[in-house]
């Protein structure tokens, strides 16, 4: 038996009444749900205040957390991808990258600034995975290489900072040939004696694993971080078992010795700053 009749019919919610609230003033955490004002999450350095998971953080707002106040320059912001292959997959490649550029504001997947961080000088070179995966192509590479002879010719330490799914299959061998190059460049590093510091974040996987990221004197990485060079469905698939728990995690790769150090972003500065000191004497 029916007990309750709608005796009005078409109740509608109204849509109309939410646009009040402007998109992007609240962040919801992807872990906890916890709802925050988004500005005060940035200002958090995008770790969540409730359950602390990292959300990803840009180049830029690495340049700004890093560097002390107002004294960072930026470097090689003329050098744009091109598509050099023609290539093609669910759309063109120059579409992609023309849809990607006015998106993100960004030229390609990595920024380069120079600076101080605690009265030492530094160059960081940034990845940033909102530009295509922070997919490693021409560009990562090349600006890499520079900011090599930046370091070269000031003598002047290096921070990468990585954030990819790896190599840009859109730029084919010209993507995996930045493996060597990268290799190369940061060998002329070493030769030099100049330090170069490495940070892992999630997720540094691919090509970038395999090359530079792997690469520093010191290898640090934040909490949690993905990275890996396979996903682990694939390697599962390739050597049919079961992964360990928390395999390709930041704390698995400490453990078995492929890492120095695991650093909370919260010192990330402080840390970093020590090691230039280290490194000094
Ligand atoms: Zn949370």
């Amino acid at each position: 038996m029916n007990w309750f009749k709608r005796i009005t019919k078409g109740i509608l919610t109204a849509p109309n009444e939410r646009k009040d609230v402007p998109a992007g003033l609240w962040h919801s955490c992807e872990q906890c749900r916890t709802i925050t004002f988004a500005k005060e999450h940035r200002n958090n350095l995008s770790v969540c205040m409730h359950c602390g998971h990292y959300d990803r953080m840009s180049a830029p707002a690495y340049f700004e957390a890093l560097f002390d106040k107002d004294t960072y320059k930026s470097l090689f912001e003329n050098i744009k991808p091109i598509d050099r292959l023609q290539f093609n997959d669910t759309k063109s490649y120059k579409k992609r990258l023309l849809q990607t550029q006015s998106q993100t504001g960004l030229d390609d997947a990595m920024l380069v600034a120079h600076g101080t961080i605690n009265g030492k000088a530094l160059v960081i070179a940034a990845m940033d995975f909102r530009f295509i995966g922070g997919s490693m192509g021409s560009v990562v590479g090349e600006k890499i290489a520079r900011a090599i002879d930046f370091c070269l010719a000031q003598s002047q330490p290096l921070l990468i900072i990585s954030q990819s799914g790896g190599a840009r299959m859109m730029e084919s061998a010209f993507s995996l040939m930045q493996m060597a190059k990268t290799a190369a460049k940061l060998a002329q590093l070493a030769d030099a004696k100049i330090p170069y510091i490495s940070l892992m974040t999630n997720p540094t996987t691919g090509g970038v694993t395999a090359s530079f990221a792997m690469l520093g004197d010191i290898n640090l990485a934040e909490p949690k971080a993905l990275i890996g060079f396979a996903g682990p469905r694939v390697i599962k698939e390739t050597i049919k078992k079961d992964l360990p728990e928390g395999f390709q995690t930041s704390e698995f790769l400490m453990q078995h010795g492929f890492l120095d150090l695991i650093v909370p972003r919260h010192e990330l500065k402080t840390t970093v700053a020590q090691l230039l000191g280290y490194f000094a004497n």
